[in-house]
């Protein structure tokens, strides 16, 4: 599930924008929207890709960042977005994978040791 997590999020978020029609998102106009290319993305085998899986999802949480800047407008926006379970794609709205934002914040913010000089 987790290679699958954005394509999921973008699926689940663009039949929520066109009222559950999967019709209305295999013919959706707004080509300017970030996750348009995405729409109809095929899942880790479901298609007949066999292009890098890596960078497909790296590119797919991405877009998800790009449309989350968009409807937030700000990145303090997106990082303070309380939608929760109201938004699919908020657990991927930093653009990266939800364990990776988690280790890199622990990172960042373990006790460092103390220097003196
Ligand atoms: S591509 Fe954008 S506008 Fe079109 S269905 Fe998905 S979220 Fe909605
Ligand atoms: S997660 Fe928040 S910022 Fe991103 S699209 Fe959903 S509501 Fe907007």
């Amino acid at each position: 599930m987790s290679t699958q997590l954005p394509l999921m999020a973008i699926r689940r978020f663009c039949l929520e924008c066109q009222g559950g029609s999967p019709r209305s998102v295999r013919i959706c106009p707004d080509a300017a929207c970030p996750l348009w290319t995405w729409r109809l993305a095929a899942l880790p085998g479901e298609g007949p890709q066999e292009e890098d899986k890596t960078s497909i999802l790296r590119a797919a949480f991405r877009a998800v960042r790009r449309q989350c800047l968009a409807c937030a407008g700000h990145r303090r926006d997106v990082r303070t977005c309380s939608a929760r379970e109201g938004c699919s794609l908020w657990s991927c709205r930093f653009g990266v994978h939800p364990k990776t934002y988690k280790a890199v914040r622990r990172r960042f913010f373990a006790p460092k040791a103390l220097s003196l000089f």
